[in-house]
């Protein structure tokens, strides 16, 4: 686990607070969601916990339900979209060699084109 930026730094903790403006696509008490602002597919939203947890390597036991319910909104987000025949991808970048940018835990919710996978 590599130092992250504190929590009052954090970029997706100030669009949770509204500090910076973003188009939310959908919240609950535990989720936010908003589009991605650079997308890499024609669909591509960040599925975020409004708890700052920097990394999947920093969740504690009892932020394990979380992570289902972010599957859960992106399942909804996919019907929505008309993707749930078509297909979606889901990814959670854990720390410096898998890509992880911003260290608040994120999900990409990808789709709308043909995607390959990338290694
Ligand atoms: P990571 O590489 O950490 O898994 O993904 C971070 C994602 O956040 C990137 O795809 C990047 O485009 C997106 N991102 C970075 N800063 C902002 C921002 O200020 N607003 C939005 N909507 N997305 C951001
Ligand atoms: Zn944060």
């Amino acid at each position: 686990m590599s130092p992250s930026k504190s929590q009052a730094d954090c970029i997706f903790c100030k669009i949770i607070s509204g500090e910076i403006p973003s188009q939310i696509v959908y919240q609950d008490e535990d989720i936010v969601v908003f589009p991605d602002i650079n997308p890499a597919t024609p669909v591509h939203l960040l599925i975020i916990t409004r708890k700052h947890i920097p990394s999947l390597a920093h969740m504690a036991e009892a932020d394990t339900p979380l992570v289902g319910k972010m599957v859960k909104v992106a399942n909804k987000l996919a019907r929505e979209q008309g993707l749930s025949e078509k297909g979606y991808r889901l990814t959670i970048n854990s720390g410096a060699e898998a890509g992880q940018v911003v260290p608040h835990l994120h999900m990409h919710f990808m789709g709308g084109r043909d995607l390959r996978w990338v290694h």
